[in-house]
């Protein structure tokens, strides 16, 4: 088989060739060279690969190449599960259809709904939504997905799992039967790749994973034994003595997110929280100064943080070890990317250990024991 090397070699137009130049993209990666020529055949495809591989990418050329600018309709649908990665997703593919008259809007909750029906009413080509939201418009009668040729879930694991599985169904049901089912993630746990079997005509599976290792390579990941009682002293000594561009420190809850902002905040860092108890517009604000770089470490419950692509986080520390593996692997997925090297570590309790090794079984890497840092190697801040 021919390899594709190259974005010439899909066959893609000038317009789009010429957009990716001017994003910097020099070559495809590996799951983009992969992926965009079967999903440019039309095929239904599930896609898994590290997190920072460029699944957006994978997934947004061929939508850019299939879409007709001159039909005025929704032509490919997105989900995304959570408001930030509506906005990132629809900023990528805006990029790639630079030079194409398609008209790209994210729909999700917070947001005006008053602007999104008028946006909707002047035509919209790429829809890219969180479920409650396109519900919403579904049910007011503001939204017609009758014409959809692509559907894309991205993050797919988590748009399948319990929390939006009904949402999710009750919008395939305004889907036209004929058409095709993208699903992407790093993760795609067995019980979710049965589930999809529903949804999808003879799909083709395409893993890019290196080693069989669900994390990237890029990424050093360390681990701190340490009381629950010393967590915060624990956290403070490493985010000194660690050489840290940017960082997002995750905690298992909301309270949990505010209660460690407040304290690091009290401390003197430049810190921050995001969880879905927030306004939009304080999100948004959160976002918006962390990726501006006024915030220097960004709290955030699992969810806030999923697909999140911010280039200058150089460290994720896990404040609350992660539930289960999958969550650990798209924590640390937000360090590491494209290419970039990264830092992960994880906080544990004595009592914790167990979930560690179940961590380091099914991502099949191994996470270095590290002694805390002693006064002497703390830097000056
Ligand atoms: P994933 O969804 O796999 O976690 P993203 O799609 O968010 O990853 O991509 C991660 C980063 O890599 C983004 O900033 C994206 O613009 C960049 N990127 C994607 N594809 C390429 C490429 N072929 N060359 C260079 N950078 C790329
Ligand atoms: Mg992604």
């Amino acid at each position: 088989m021919m390899r594709m090397s190259t974005f010439q070699d899909f066959g893609i137009s000038d317009a789009t060739l010429r957009a990716l130049q001017d994003m910097g993209f020099e070559e495809p990666s590996p799951i983009q060279r992969e992926a965009i020529p079967v999903i440019l055949e039309g095929k239904d495809v599930i896609g898994q690969a590290q997190t920072g591989t460029g699944k957006t990418a994978a997934f947004g050329i061929p939508i850019v190449e299939t879409v007709d600018p001159r039909v005025p309709h929704v032509q490919a649908l997105i989900l995304v599960p959570t408001r930030e990665l509506a906005v990132q997703v629809s900023g990528e593919i805006r990029r790639i259809a630079k030079y194409k008259p398609l008209k790209v809007l994210p729909v999700y909750g917070g947001q005006s709904i008053v602007h999104q029906v008028r946006a909707l009413r002047q035509g919209v080509h790429v829809v890219i939504g969180t479920p409650g939201r396109l519900l919403d418009h579904l049910e007011r009668g503001t939204l017609d997905l009758s014409r959809v040729k692509i559907l894309v879930l991205d993050e797919a694991d988590e748009m399948l799992d319990m929390g939006f599985i009904e949402d999710i169904e009750r919008i395939l049901e305004r889907l036209p039967r004929e058409r095709q089912n993208l699903l992407f993630s790093a993760t795609m746990p067995p019980p979710i790749l049965a589930l999809t079997r529903r949804y999808m005509r003879d799909p083709v599976t395409i893993r890019v994973t290196r080693d069989d290792k669900l994390t990237a390579p890029s990424i050093t990941q360390v681990y701190y034994k340490v009381l629950e009682r010393n967590k915060l002293e624990a956290l403070a000594r490493i985010l000194d003595a660690e050489e840290i561009e940017q960082s997002i420190i995750f905690c298992r809850t909301k309270k949990g997110v505010d209660e460690l902002t407040e304290a690091l905040q009290a401390r003197g860092y430049l810190a921050d929280g995001i969880h879905g108890d927030l306004s939009q517009a304080q999100r948004e604000r959160v976002m918006r100064d962390f990726r501006a770089g006024r915030i220097e470490h960004l709290i955030a419950t699992d969810v806030a943080a999923r697909g999140l692509d911010i280039p200058n986080v150089s460290h994720v520390i896990n404040y609350d070890i992660p539930q289960d593996p999958e969550s650990y692997v798209h924590r640390i997925g937000r360090t590491g990317r494209a290419g970039r090297s990264g830092v992960a570590i994880t906080l544990v309790t004595p009592r914790e250990m167990k979930q560690l090794r179940m961590i380091q079984e099914v991502t099949r890497v191994h996470i270095e024991p590290r002694d805390l840092p002693s006064a002497g190697e703390i830097n000056l801040r």
